[in-house]
C-alpha cells in the first residue's frame, strides 16, 4: 500500500481544477510583475490601497526598530506587546465593542471562536456559502452542524427550531466569492428570538462598508447584542496581516482562556500591529477611499453589463463574473492575461459546481482608466473565445 498522490493530482488536472500560485517579483499593488510580465491586477483584497501606503510602511519599519521582527512567544507567555494592546483598543473602538482580541490569521480566529464557544450537545448553524474556515471550525467543534440556504431566513428558522444546547448562527458579513451582504437584520432578529448567538465574519466588509469603515455592523447599525461575536481580518482592507475578534468583556476573557488557536500560537509580529494602527487611522479618516471605490464599482458594473456579462448581486469591491464552466473560466482568465490583465478564475470546490467565475476585485488604488482597460480587455477576450460569449 502506498499513497497514490500522482493519480489524485492527475484527476484534478483533468477536471481543470488544478491550482497554481502566480509568483510575484514586485510588491503587491494594482500593477504587479508575475514571472517577468507586468500586469494590471484585479484580484487582490487590498480594497483601500493601504498595503503599500508609505505611512503604513513607515510605521512597520518603526515597529521593527522598537520591537524587532518577531512576536517571540504566544500572547499568554511573553508575546503580548504594547503594540498589540493598543491595536486591540483601537479595534474595539472601531467596532463599537467593549473589547477586541488579536489573532494571527482570520482562519485561526474562526477556528478559535467557534471551537471555544460550542461543543458536543450544542448547535452551530451556518450559511451554506460561508468561508471554508467557518465550515471547518463548525466540523471541528463537535457541535451539531447544519447549513442553511444562502441568506434564507426561513431555512435558518427551521433549523433554529430544532437546535439543541447553546446555538451559534454563523455567517460571512460580505460573502467572499459572491460579494453580496448577509441579511443581518433578519438573521439577528430570528436568532435573538430563539436565544441563539450570531457570529459574523466580516473579513471583506471592514474598511469598505460603513461611514467610518466599521463594516457590515456599522452599515446596518447592529449592536453587540445583535452580533455578540464579530470577526475581522487585517490582511484585506487594512492591508497588513492577522485578524481580530470583537465582543463583550466576558467573550474576550473566555477566548483568552479557551480558544486553543489563540493560546498555542506565537503572536503576530508587533511591528505588524504597529503598522495596522496606522492603516486603521487611514481607513477611518480617509472616507474618500470608500467614495472612489464606490464610483469604480458603479463604472465596472455598468460596463460589464453592457458587454452582456453575468454580474452577481454585489455592491462591494468583490465583483465576480459568472462563467459556469471551469475550463471556460480558465480560458477567459488566460485570454485576459495575454492582454496584460490579471484576474483569477475561481472554480469548485471553492464555489459550488457549475458556478466557476472570474473573481474581479476592485481597489481604491485603481483608477477609472484601469476599469476601462479591464472592460476593453474583457471585450476582446470574449470575442477571441466565441464559445464563452455564446
Ligand atoms: N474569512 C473570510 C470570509 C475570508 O475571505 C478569509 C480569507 N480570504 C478568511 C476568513 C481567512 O482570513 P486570513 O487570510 O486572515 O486567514
Amino acid at each position: 500500500m502506498s499513497f497514490d498522490l500522482s493519480s489524485r493530482l492527475a484527476e484534478r488536472r483533468a477536471a481543470h481544477l488544478y491550482r497554481q500560485r502566480p509568483r510575484l517579483t514586485s510588491p503587491q499593488d494594482v500593477q504587479v510583475t508575475v514571472d517577468g510580465q507586468q500586469l494590471l491586477a484585479f484580484c487582490s483584497n487590498d480594497y483601500l490601497g493601504l498595503a503599500n501606503h508609505p505611512e503604513v510602511a513607515e510605521a512597520m519599519v518603526e515597529g521593527v526598530r522598537r520591537w524587532g521582527v518577531g512576536g517571540g512567544a504566544s500572547h499568554l507567555v511573553i508575546g503580548h506587546s504594547e503594540a498589540h494592546h493598543q491595536l486591540e483598543d483601537a479595534l474595539a473602538e472601531l467596532t463599537g465593542r467593549p473589547r477586541a482580541l488579536l489573532m494571527s490569521s482570520g482562519y485561526m480566529a474562526n477556528i478559535g471562536a467557534i471551537t471555544a464557544l460550542v461543543g458536543q450537545g450544542d448547535t452551530v448553524l451556518q450559511d451554506r456559502l460561508n468561508h471554508a474556515s467557518l465550515l471547518d471550525a463548525g466540523l471541528l467543534s463537535g457541535a451539531r452542524f447544519s447549513r442553511y440556504l444562502h441568506n434564507d431566513a426561513d431555512s435558518l428558522n427551521k433549523r433554529l427550531a430544532k437546535a439543541v444546547g447553546n446555538t451559534l448562527v454563523v455567517t460571512d458579513g460580505v460573502f467572499s466569492m459572491d460579494g453580496d451582504l448577509a441579511e443581518l437584520p433578519a438573521i439577528c432578529a430570528q436568532a435573538r428570538a430563539r436565544g441563539a448567538w450570531v457570529m459574523v465574519d466580516d473579513a471583506h466588509g471592514f474598511g469598505c462598508l460603513g461611514e467610518q469603515g466599521g463594516g457590515v455592523v456599522e452599515h446596518y447599525g447592529l449592536s453587540v447584542d445583535d452580533v455578540p461575536v464579530l470577526v475581522g481580518t487585517l490582511g484585506k482592507a487594512f492591508g497588513t496581516a492577522g485578524a481580530f475578534i470583537a465582543g463583550s468583556e466576558e467573550l474576550i476573557e473566555t477566548l483568552i482562556q479557551f480558544a486553543r488557536p489563540y493560546i498555542y500560537t506565537t503572536s503576530q509580529p508587533p511591528a505588524v500591529a504597529w503598522a495596522t494602527l496606522k492603516s486603521l487611522q487611514l481607513l477611518r479618516e480617509e472616507g474618500w477611499r470608500r467614495e472612489h471605490l464606490a464610483r469604480l464599482i458603479a463604472r465596472f458594473r455598468e460596463g460589464a453589463s453592457a458587454l452582456g456579462l453575468q454580474l452577481m448581486d454585489s455592491a462591494t469591491p468583490i465583483q465576480p463574473l459568472l462563467i459556469g464552466n471551469s475550463e471556460r473560466a480558465m480560458q477567459l482568465s488566460a485570454a485576459l492575461r495575454e492582454r496584460g490583465i490579471l484576474v483569477t478564475a475561481i472554480r469548485p470546490p471553492t464555489v459550488p459546481q457549475g458556478t466557476a467565475r472570474l473573481r474581479v476585485t476592485l481597489s481604491a488604488a485603481h483608477s477609472g482608466e484601469d476599469i476601462d482597460r479591464l472592460l476593453g480587455a474583457l471585450q476582446q477576450a470574449l470575442s477571441s473565445l466565441p464559445e464563452i460569449s455564446a
